[in-house]
């Protein structure tokens, strides 16, 4: 499973091609409509804010991926089980891997080579919010 895409888009500007990078990712919406339409309450916010699932109680029906604005949720079934669930980055909140509460940041921010992405700092970040 894919959780980070990297969309690269061609497009001319003014006679010019222009490549424009795009990172396609959960944004972890204040606002989540996964969570609004999720018919099981598999998907909501965990204590960070983070938008978090329960893979357990994901039937398969993706509604998430139909009505999320960025298109992040994935659904995909399994060839052995025929049960189709749900993926998607949980910024590395995952219960037995959660780098955010062990006081590390993302994979992604981690491994970033240029720097391009950031945790922690940023005017919006949830752990400011609730830290006050
Ligand atoms: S899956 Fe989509 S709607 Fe849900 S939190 Fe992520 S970006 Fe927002
Ligand atoms: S695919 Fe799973 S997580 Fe997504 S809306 Fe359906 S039950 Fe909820």
């Amino acid at each position: 499973m894919t959780w980070i895409k990297i969309r690269f888009i061609e497009t001319q500007r003014q006679g010019n091609v222009s490549w424009l990078f795009n990172r396609q990712a959960c944004m972890h919406c204040t606002d989540a409509a996964c969570v609004k339409v999720c018919p099981t309450k598999a998907l909501y916010h965990n204590e960070l804010g983070m938008v978090s699932y329960d893979k357990e109680l994901c039937s398969g029906c993706g509604y998430c991926g139909d009505f999320c604005p960025f298109k992040v949720p994935r659904t995909t079934r399994n060839s052995i089980t025929g049960m189709a669930k749900m993926d998607k980055c949980v910024m590395c909140t995952t219960p037995g891997l959660d780098r955010v509460s062990a006081g590390n940041s993302p994979a992604c921010v981690k491994t970033c080579p240029t720097g391009a992405l950031s945790f922690g700092n940023g005017p919006y970040c949830w752990l400011r919010a609730k830290s006050g």
